[in-house]
């Protein structure tokens, strides 16, 4: 029998409408709509589709949205004083600066430069070092979007083997952070289970990802995980993003994995749109924290 779909698609829709809502509710009690600065530098064409898509998501949610444009030739110095001026702007939330950022321009000084409060891809150090340390103001979006999409489907975490194929900061870690830590008023995300967390040093990575009932691949490589990886019912979730060909195909060889595992989200619509839905919560998130 297949695996269970994972409809990151779907599962948006929900949120999205419930966004919305939250949007409506803060506006109507006097609050400012909630609004969310992108940043383009440069013109990557594939910056330009997920800078496109947050921001209609944003639209349809009710939310202001801004597109600020930098040629590819900008400055650290010219970012920085467009961050500087979005950090003082009382109708904007949410900061978004699209990565990767040419060469010119270190993303560390960028990153370091946004206003925590309107980090709302929870990237700076200090959010960072909130969600470590079991307080976080935000969570950063793509691991968000997973753990919503494991408690939205009810694939339980709390004392569940966790395998997480990855060790980003913007995704592997993160992830891991979620799904190990205990959860409280101030964390209610947080997973209880058990995480392994393995990338290339790791000796004998498919046995290790077959300890898993929770299998999360955020490697990078086109169906690099395939059925011998997976422990017979287990759920499988695929963030990666890879093009082969001109087509997507994520980092699970769904083909192989589906008759295999329990559960599977699909590349694409799967974690894919939860990643922008999770990018509007936490800018209504901040709105709302702002007054
Ligand atoms: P990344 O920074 O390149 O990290 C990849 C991780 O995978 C690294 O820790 C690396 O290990 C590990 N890895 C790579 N090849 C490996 C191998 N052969 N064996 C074992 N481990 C290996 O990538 P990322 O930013 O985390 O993104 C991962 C994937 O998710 C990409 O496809 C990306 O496009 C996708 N993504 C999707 C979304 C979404 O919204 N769906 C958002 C962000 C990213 P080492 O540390 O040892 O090098």
């Amino acid at each position: 029998m297949p695996a269970q779909k994972i409809d990151g698609q779907e599962l948006s829709k929900a949120i999205r409408a419930e966004v919305a809502a939250g949007v409506a509710a803060h506006v109507a009690a006097g609050g400012r709509p909630p609004g969310l600065a992108a940043v383009l530098v440069g013109d990557n064409p594939a910056s330009e589709v997920y800078v496109r898509s947050k921001r209609k998501a944003c639209e349809d949610a009710g939310m202001n949205s801004w597109l600020h444009r930098l040629p590819a030739t900008a400055s650290e110095e010219d970012l920085l004083k467009l961050v500087a001026d979005l950090n003082a702007d009382p109708a904007v939330h949410g900061i978004l600066v699209q990565l990767p950022l040419p060469k010119q321009i270190r993303e560390e000084a960028i990153i370091n430069a946004i206003s925590p409060a309107k980090d709302v891809d929870a990237f700076h150090p200090q959010n960072v070092g909130l969600l470590a340390a079991g307080h976080p103001r935000y969570l950063p979006c793509t691991p968000f979007g997973v753990q919503q999409m494991l408690a939205r489907s009810g694939i339980p975490t709390i004392g569940k083997n966790v395998v997480v194929i990855g060790r980003s900061n913007i995704v592997g870690k993160p992830m891991a952070l979620i799904l190990m830590q205990k959860p409280t008023k101030d964390f209610p995300e947080a997973g209880d289970a058990t995480v392994t967390v393995v990338h290339r040093g790791t000796k004998d990575l498919p046995a290790v990802c077959r300890t898993a009932d929770i299998l999360i691949a955020a490697v990078g490589v086109a169906k690099f995980v395939t059925a011998d990886f997976v422990k017979p019912g287990a759920a499988v979730i695929d963030v990666g993003i890879n093009s082969v060909d001109g087509k997507l195909v994520g980092d699970v060889d769904a083909e192989s994995v589906s008759p295999v595992a329990g559960w599977l989200s699909p590349v694409p619509k799967g974690v894919g749109p939860m990643t922008i839905t999770m990018l509007l919560q936490n800018t209504l998130k901040s709105a709302v924290a702002a007054k």
